[in-house]
């Protein structure tokens, strides 16, 4: 656990392009957890199994095999060997990955093969509950927040959508179930630190977290921050 950053928050807060910048500046690998529980749902959808029906999905998420690349410049994640990069940003999979997501054996199966994933570490890993569940061990856990205005307009571009009404619905929608849900709630580490997002682009929450990375002790054998690595040993 010793290099390994968890970024938890909402969506529209910009947790994945900052994740990803992060682990580019420190030479980490990175880790979408949001999107595995997207590929399972879309399994749900493609088999035609009922997102409430938690013990078909379940028992759907126990043998559908989902791989992920953890390459912060080509995040890539596929289900039975199909990409499916594309197919899990549709609105029915934005719409049906709540209860999916909240099923207990799902998350069962997703936090253990997340956990594998993050291994020895060098990683950063976003989700909702990756300080307090998936890598409670972490040294440096980030919880971003941001304004609903500023959530919602984000979003918006990042789907290319003008209704920004629908867009606030929708985030809100999903805060309010992933934060009420029984199963590891959408929750901010104890230890976490806020960082809200609102008037900052993404170079300056990076150069923010880059930052407290070092402060930290984490990424030095990368030589991020100017500390050189180590020699490799004689
Ligand atoms: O991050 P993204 O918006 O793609 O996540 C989609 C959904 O997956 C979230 O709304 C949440 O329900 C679920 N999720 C989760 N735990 C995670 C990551 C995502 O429950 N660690």
């Amino acid at each position: 656990m010793r290099d390994v950053i968890a970024l938890d928050g909402p969506s529209g807060t910009g947790k994945s392009t900052v994740a990803r910048g992060l682990a580019q500046r420190l030479g980490f690998r990175y880790l979408d957890t949001g999107a595995m529980y997207r590929a399972v749902t879309w399994a749900v959808l493609r088999d035609g199994v009922d997102p409430e029906d938690a013990a078909a999905v379940t028992e759907l998420a126990r043998r559908t095999r989902v791989e992920v690349s953890m390459d912060p410049d080509r995040p890539r994640v596929s289900v039975d060997g199909q990409a499916v990069d594309r197919e899990i940003r549709t609105p029915a999979v934005t719409v049906a990955v709540s209860p999916v997501s909240a099923t207990p054996g799902v998350r069962e199966v997703l936090v253990a093969a997340q956990q594998e994933l993050i291994g020895v570490g060098r990683v950063v890993a976003e989700g909702r509950d990756i300080g307090t569940v998936v890598a409670p061990a972490a040294p440096l856990k980030v919880f971003l927040t941001a304004s609903p205005d500023a959530r919602a307009h984000r979003r918006s571009r990042q789907d290319g959508t003008t209704d920004h009404r629908s867009t606030a619905a929708d985030l809100d929608r999903r805060d309010t179930y992933d934060s009420t849900r029984k199963h590891s709630p959408l929750r901010a580490a104890d230890d976490a630190v806020h960082v809200d997002t609102t008037a900052l682009d993404v170079n300056e929450v990076v150069q923010r977290l880059v930052d407290l990375a070092m402060e930290r002790g984490i990424g030095e054998r990368s030589g991020v921050g100017g500390v050189t690595p180590e020699p490799p040993p004689a």
